[in-house]
């Protein structure tokens, strides 16, 4: 047992989808001293940032960041671009498009919400049909999250693209990768997103504290005639000082730092190699709880998350799940690892197995080891051999062919 007060021996598993853990490297080049960000230094740093984050959301658009978490960004992405009653048509996948829903409102805009199980994605086919019915233009902009953290399921970003265009329909598309890029294949211009949000602190390995918006032509433009009052989101002033590489208010210098040293460990892996990864460990993590005999949250395949597994608790005699808190705090206590927790009307009943970020095979085997003890000292009936299974399913698709051969 974990005494709260002793020293925990070796790392904490932090195996929630964000905050991801923060690698060596980038706590390394963090831990610099804060320098003049009005100066020639911190001018190149800020010019390198800026370029590299274009290539990780696939852009050739601007990328604004802010000193914010991502909740920060959504509202920016909001404010910059439309006006107060401004309909907009926001699609439910779970807990956090509901959050985004409820800024909306909070912002004085009138969001339409198609409604979803939080066992699916955004079913493109329904915004097509809405889109087509409000022949009046009276949506301003569609909104969807491109995975919902709290289910593990991934939308298909292009599918809504096509949605808007087979409707003929000038709403602006707004996307949250906040948990996905950095981790799942995402590509602003190619899908044509015109405001893609995201944060620092899950795919990019960064602490929180960072977050951004890739700002399409479209947006830009719609931003000159948007009303909803903005003063620290607006990007005009932002993406005026940023041509000098710097900020029109203090940024985060060294979450700057760790910014530029995360896009070199992303490019020097290569993005497709990132992606493919946390496939691979997606794909292992199913094939442990199906050995387990548990549920997965998510219903369809397709649209299975590389970035986190959500997992159903299974039920008593009297048809109760059995506990998911208590599960996971007996594997915070004994093996000192964090598991994140079912998030509002998954309270209770579903846990989240995080596997993204700064994250390798031993780091899966070590994850599901521990959720696989955790099940029995916890007496949650189970299969044992969900470990087996990952490592089956990890040896046989090892990343390096040589490897594999030698
Ligand atoms: C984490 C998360 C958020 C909230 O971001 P904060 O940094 O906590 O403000 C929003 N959307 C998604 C999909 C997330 O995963």
């Amino acid at each position: 047992m974990l005494k709260l007060n002793s020293h925990p021996s070796g790392r904490h598993f932090l195996q929630i989808p964000g905050p991801s853990t923060v690698p060596d490297r980038i706590l390394r080049a963090m831990d610099h001293p804060t320098i003049d960000h009005r100066g020639p230094e911190f001018q190149a740093l800020g010019k390198k940032v800026l370029a590299d984050i274009k290539q990780v959301f696939k852009t050739q658009s601007h990328v604004v960041i802010y000193p914010a978490s991502g909740t920060g960004a959504w509202e920016a992405a909001l404010v910059n671009t439309l006006s107060p009653g401004d309909k907009v048509l926001m699609y439910e996948t779970g807990h956090f498009a509901t959050l985004w829903k409820r800024l909306a409102e909070r912002m004085s805009l009138q969001p339409e919400f198609l409604g979803g199980d939080w066992r699916r994605g955004v079913n493109a086919a329904e915004i097509e049909a809405r889109l087509a019915e409000d022949t009046g233009h009276e949506i301003k902009a569609v909104c969807v999250v491109h995975n919902e953290t709290s289910t593990g399921v991934t939308s298909d970003i292009a599918a809504v693209r096509r949605a808007l265009d087979n409707a003929r329909h000038p709403a602006l598309l707004l996307v949250d990768t906040i948990s996905s890029l950095g981790s799942i294949d995402y590509r602003h211009d190619e899908w044509g997103v015109d405001v893609t949000v995201s944060g620092s602190q899950k795919g990019l390995m960064l602490p929180p504290g960072i977050s951004f918006n890739a700002v399409s032509a479209k947006a830009l433009a719609a931003s000159k005639k948007a009303k909803l009052p903005r003063a620290f989101w607006a990007w005009d002033e932002i993406i005026e000082s940023n041509k000098n590489g710097f900020w029109p208010y203090t940024p985060a210098t060294n979450t700057l730092y760790g910014l530029s040293e995360a896009c070199d460990m992303l490019f020097e892996e290569g993005l497709d190699n990132v992606f493919q990864r946390h496939q691979r460990h997606a794909e292992a993590t199913r094939q442990a709880v199906r050995a387990w005999g548990l549920e997965i949250l998510c219903q369809n395949p397709a649209e299975y998350s590389g970035v986190l597994t959500a997992v159903v608790m299974p039920k008593d005699a009297n048809g109760q799940h059995y506990n998911a808190d208590v599960l996971r705090k007996t594997i915070l206590t004994n093996f000192n690892m964090s598991l994140g927790q079912g998030l509002s009307k998954l309270s209770g009943w579903v846990f989240r197995i995080g596997h993204l970020g700064d994250f390798n095979d031993l780091t899966l085997c070590g994850t599901i080891a521990g959720v696989e003890m955790g099940l029995g000292l916890a007496n949650v009936p189970h299969t044992k051999g969900g470990i087996q299974a990952a490592m089956e399913s990890l040896a046989k698709s090892v990343s390096i062919p040589e490897a594999k051969a030698a």
